[in-house]
């Protein structure tokens, strides 16, 4: 294909990549913006296949291949749950392929050889920044991907002098980063030297971040994926890679902003960790207790069949049962008894930015009725029965009243303030972020143990 061609390809895939963010911006277009992402996705990998970049089809192949059936069956594996896991293990690989990148340039002596002075310091920076990010993102999200799997501890890693060895790391960067733009001998060693230490900075920035804090961590990786992406089309001189890689890097930072703002924390002190630990307010973090109200199926659906107004809150929980679907039937048949409903969304409910919108509409529940957390906490009071099915931090009223609380600060659902509410969940256990949750203890307050997924099922049944 002709460079002009490819150009062409290029300008197109992009627009698309455009028209995907714009789609995927809004629930009612979220399916039509997928599929111009996977659209432009095709066109790129078509303009990249034909283009002159590509010298041997036979290498291009044994990279492909192997690559599209282990993802293809990866993919049609992964349960709903497993999807914040998948997209940290995703994020990993943009940072590697940064790193691989970056480090592939500097061992090919070609890459280099005919550049001028100038060019070569500009080839030199790009490497330099392009395996710096890229080791951050890898080490980061492979340790993201660890906690949201449970297998790292969600509990931040506090060592005593946590921010003087990030600074430490960023200067000896900086040190080795002028070392190596100024054409130094030992380039390779300098290299490998900081992509080990960056690689370092990245495990101890998220290990040091706390359960609660796990969203912002997630959008922000999301971000640096997209600018080692970026840096690795400077690296290559590919102009769709840099496009393409500025627009998830930024896309990525708005929403790490997002999600700051619907916690109520800044991003700067997520960065610097400590969210999640207890340590906020000195004192001693109060466990809630007293008597817990339980109910029954039966109960439930008595309350449920009363109610003029009902608010569901669904969390996490809802997404391990699968109960949307169950959810769905239930609101449709108490819609046709004329009651009020509404959901009520949470910005960090679930283990996903988003993830309980695409549950629910997943399930086909009406957009309209779907409530983001400022349009919905005025209207607790005048309501009847609110049932939280799966969640627990985002509706832990010690976000607001105990100011020890690892928590403390995060607006939270104040479904406490309806007349009666009912708790789904299995047990007393707590949510991700580990608190305990005055909320079950409350006199209005009825919990239905057991399996939302089952509870649903009967709840439906017995209407
Ligand atoms: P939580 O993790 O706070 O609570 C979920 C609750 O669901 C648990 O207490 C659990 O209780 C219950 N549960 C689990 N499985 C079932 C089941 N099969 N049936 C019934 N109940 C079940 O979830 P929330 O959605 O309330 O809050 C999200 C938390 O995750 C926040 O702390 C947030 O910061 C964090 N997070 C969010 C991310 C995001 O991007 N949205 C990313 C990473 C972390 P039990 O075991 O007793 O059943």
């Amino acid at each position: 294909m002709s460079h002009s061609l490819v150009t062409i390809f290029y300008i197109v895939a992009a627009v698309l990549f455009i028209l995907s963010l714009g789609g995927l911006s809004n629930q009612e277009t979220a399916r039509r913006g997928n599929m111009f992402g996977m659209i432009g996705m095709l066109v790129a990998l078509i303009a990249v296949i034909s283009s002159d970049a590509v010298t041997s089809y036979g290498i291009l192949a044994a990279a492909l291949f192997p690559a599209v059936l282990i993802g293809g069956a990866l993919a049609r594996k992964v349960k709903m749950t497993q999807m914040p896991e998948l997209v940290a293990i995703l994020h990993s690989f943009v940072g590697a392929a940064a790193v691989l990148v970056g480090l592939a340039l500097q061992l090919n002596p070609l890459s280099h050889k005919a550049l001028s002075p100038i060019e070569l310091t500009i080839h030199n920076i790009e490497v330099f920044v392009g395996v710096c990010i890229g080791s951050i993102t890898f080490t980061g999200s492979v340790i993201a991907f660890g906690k949201l799997r449970g297998q790292i501890s969600g509990a931040p890693l506090l060592l005593p002098a946590r921010h003087i060895l990030n600074l430490i790391i960023v200067f000896a960067t900086v040190w080795l980063g002028i070392l190596f733009v100024g054409h130094s001998d030992n380039a390779i060693t300098i290299l490998l030297i900081a992509m080990v230490i960056t690689g370092i900075l990245g495990i101890h920035l998220v290990m040091a971040i706390g359960g609660a804090d796990m969203p912002v961590v997630v959008s922000m990786l999301n971000s640096y994926s997209g600018w080692a992406a970026a840096a690795a089309g400077f690296m290559l001189g590919n102009d769709l890679l840099i496009i393409v890689g500025a627009l998830v890097g930024s896309s990525g930072a708005i929403l790490s902003l997002i999600m700051c703002r619907g916690m109520n924390r800044s991003l700067p002190s997520v960065i610097l960790g400590g969210f999640g630990t207890g340590d906020g307010g000195g004192g001693s973090i109060s466990t809630p207790d007293g008597e817990v109200i339980s109910i029954d199926v039966a109960g439930t659906t008595a309350l449920l069949k009363k109610a003029k107004s009902v608010t569901i809150v669904p969390g996490y929980g809802m997404a391990v049962a699968q109960a949307q679907h169950t959810i769905a039937k239930i609101t449709k048949k108490l819609r046709k008894n004329n009651t009020h409903i509404i959901f009520a969304i949470h910005p960090v409910a679930g283990r996903l930015p988003g993830h309980m919108n695409v549950l629910l509409a997943e399930a086909n529940i009406p957009y309209d009725i779907v409530m983001e957390l400022d349009e919905i906490n005025h209207t607790f009071p005048a309501t009847d029965v609110v049932m939280v099915i799966g969640a627990n931090d985002i509706v832990n009223p010690s976000a607001l009243d105990d100011p020890n609380s690892p928590i403390a600060g995060m607006p939270v659902l104040e479904v406490w303030k309806a007349k009666d509410v009912i708790v789904m969940k299995r047990s007393m256990g707590t949510g991700y972020a580990g608190v305990g949750n005055p909320l079950f203890f409350n006199e209005n307050t009825s919990m239905l143990f057991g399996d939302a997924g089952e509870n649903v099922d009967a709840i439906l049944a017995d209407l």
